[in-house]
């Protein structure tokens, strides 16, 4: 079966003024169909490097990555992003109904049909009757979420995110991750998440890959077993979640080996 993502043996050197640093020296794992799998690791473990190595926006040294089977050389046709950083990720001067357009448009999606899909991911994200508003009138939630349904109208078999809740509130927060778990199951697509919050990647993930410290190598993968439906209250009571999170606590604060 071709996997959606197969990351193996990734390596990365970046060369900086003080010579070679090895970020990743070896990263193996793999992300199937309608899978959300979350990165998480001590700061300046890679994660961010592994994740834009699978979107195609990093090159990579050592091993192979693919997505949908093809050799990850430029970003993925299927493939979709979400970045931290909504308010530089909108165009401020453009509609929210034209931002979520703007990449089916440059992929000849006729006016119409590319108007439709775009109010269908708006909708699915929560967000009806603001197509004409500017990006900055929306909170910064609100400017998230249409970040979303611009990734999402393309209909990408994977959805890749880089710390995409980051930058609100709390609250705001849990309302962003309630999200995650419908739109995969509407969409069905593949979801790959960065994130540095443990409870976060529990409460979302199928798998959660937990990276050392750089030159990163994998720490294990830890199975999420708490099945499909999840809410903010209950799972986060389940011994299941309390587990896992217990475990990947634990191999984040592993201290180096001497
Ligand atoms: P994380 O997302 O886990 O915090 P990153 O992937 O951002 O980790 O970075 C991993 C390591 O590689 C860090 O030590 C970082 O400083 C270094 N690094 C990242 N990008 C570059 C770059 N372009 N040039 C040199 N070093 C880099």
């Amino acid at each position: 079966m071709t996997h959606v993502v197969e990351v193996d043996g990734l390596g990365k050197t970046y060369t900086t003024k003080d010579g070679p640093f090895e970020a990743v020296r070896d990263v193996t794992f793999h992300v199937d169909d309608n899978e959300i799998v979350s990165i998480v690791g001590p700061s300046g473990a890679g994660k961010t490097t592994v994740l834009r190595t699978v979107a195609g926006l990093q090159t990579y040294d050592r091993g192979e990555v693919r997505v949908l089977g093809n050799r990850v050389e430029r970003p993925p046709a299927d493939l979709a992003m979400v970045f931290q950083d909504y308010s530089r990720s909108l165009l401020p001067w453009m509609s929210i109904e034209g931002n979520v357009m703007l990449p089916l448009r440059s992929a000849g999606v006729p006016r119409d049909e590319a108007r439709r899909r775009a109010a269908h991911a708006l909708k699915s994200v929560g967000i009806e009757g603001r197509g004409s508003a500017k990006p900055q009138q929306l909170s910064g939630g609100m400017q998230q979420r249409v970040a979303i349904a611009r990734a999402i109208a393309s209909r990408p078999r994977l959805l890749v995110m880089d710390e995409p809740f980051a930058s609100v509130d709390a609250q705001t927060r849990m309302d962003l991750e309630d999200l995650v778990l419908p739109l995969r199951d509407e969409y069905e697509m593949a979801i790959l998440f960065v994130t540095h919050d443990v409870d976060e990647s529990v409460y979302l993930s199928d798998r959660v890959v937990v990276l050392t410290r750089a030159p990163s190598e994998i720490a294990e993968i830890v199975p999420i077993e708490l099945g499909p439906s999840r809410n903010q209250f209950d799972t986060k009571e389940r011994p299941e979640f309390a587990h896992a999170r217990h475990r990947i606590f634990e191999l984040i604060r592993r201290p180096v080996a001497a």
